[in-house]
């Protein structure tokens, strides 16, 4: 898989403010990782300018889940590798046709598919946020290997209007490359330095000790003291009431620890699922298999339990591979 610069989607009217956004994020990929060290030094004055930014319409969509804003962060835009059939090799006919109605951007040209790499951001009340996934991360990334580098995240987390010392916790949904990338810094120090990692036990437990996981994520986190292993269905912010809840959920399969996100603002609840589902047509068909699940038949009973949450509640989704941010349950 080859390098992909700006996704082709951010090329949209030429209005001034479109203009310098689309430099901003050129300039942004061409630079890598300068820009995240221009990024880790962001001024006040800087970050309010950003934070004028932050209703971009492309790079960064918002919804609002009681007092939760949460933020869909686009880190990188690219194909995968592979014949799309190749990876979902039970899906029927009539599920890719259904898939192609729900998200016809992940149909590339011939029988390509072509996806996103999002991650979340949750800001409460007062500017604190919770990230959910770092994405592909900077060349050079173990994600390096297949997926598009350098990931926009940096850039995108500065237009939004988020220092990484605002960022007091980040939940990893599970440790696959596309995931953690930017969880540490070129010099392989923690990005987020403030934050507490939230990620399942059952997941470090399960990696190989081979896994570039544990090399470039897990054993900077464990010695910096910023792992944070849980076990099972976790609160991880908020006590109830008005003032909602965010909770990590074990939905595993598609890895041994992976979890999804709830976001619970009450009247509206937003489900982060992570990867329990890759493509639409896993929601077309939930029973579908994804050719790099650990475990397909748990990953199944996963998917269909979330998303059955999801429907009770009328809850959004937000995928980190489907090429729109936001969808009805
Ligand atoms: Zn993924």
């Amino acid at each position: 898989m080859t390098h992909r610069p700006v996704p082709s989607d951010a090329a949209t009217a030429d209005d001034s403010a479109t203009g310098s956004r689309r430099r901003v994020l050129r300039d942004a990929a061409r630079v890598g990782v300068g820009a995240l060290a221009a990024w880790a030094g962001t001024s006040t004055a800087h970050r309010a300018a950003a934070a004028e930014r932050r209703a971009d319409p492309v790079r960064i969509v918002t919804r609002q889940a009681g007092p939760f804003e949460v933020l869909a962060l686009l880190d990188a835009h690219g194909p995968f590798p592979g014949r799309r059939q190749d990876q979902f090799p039970d899906a029927r006919q009539e599920d890719w046709a259904r898939a192609e109605r729900l998200d016809p951007d992940a149909f590339g040209p011939g029988d390509t598919w072509t996806l996103d790499f999002r991650c979340y951001a949750v800001r409460r009340p007062g500017g604190r946020v919770t990230l959910v996934d770092t994405g592909v991360g900077p060349v050079g990334s173990p994600a390096s290997a297949w997926a598009p580098v350098p990931g926009h995240l940096p850039a995108v987390l500065e237009l939004a209007g988020i220092d990484r010392e605002d960022v007091d916790s980040v939940i990893l949904t599970h440790l696959h490359e596309d995931h953690f990338g930017w969880a540490v810094d070129a010099a392989g120090q923690p990005m987020f330095p403030n934050a507490r990692h939230v990620v399942q036990r059952a997941e470090t437990a399960a990696l190989d000790e081979d896994d570039s996981a544990t090399a470039y994520v897990v054993e900077p986190l464990r010695r910096a003291g910023l792992l944070h292993e849980i076990d099972g269905r976790v609160r991880v912010l908020g006590g109830g009431g008005r003032g909602g809840e965010l909770t990590a959920v074990p939905t595993p399969g598609h890895t041994a620890g992976h979890q999804s996100v709830l976001v619970d603002g009450g009247h509206q609840r937003i489900v982060i699922t992570g990867d329990v589902l890759v493509h639409a047509v896993q929601l077309a068909a939930p029973p579908v298999a994804y050719r790099l699940e650990s475990d397909p038949a748990a990953a199944r009973r996963s998917r269909q339990a979330l998303l059955a949450e999801a429907r009770r509640h009328r809850a959004l989704l937000a995928t980190s591979h489907l090429n729109r941010p936001f969808l009805q349950s």
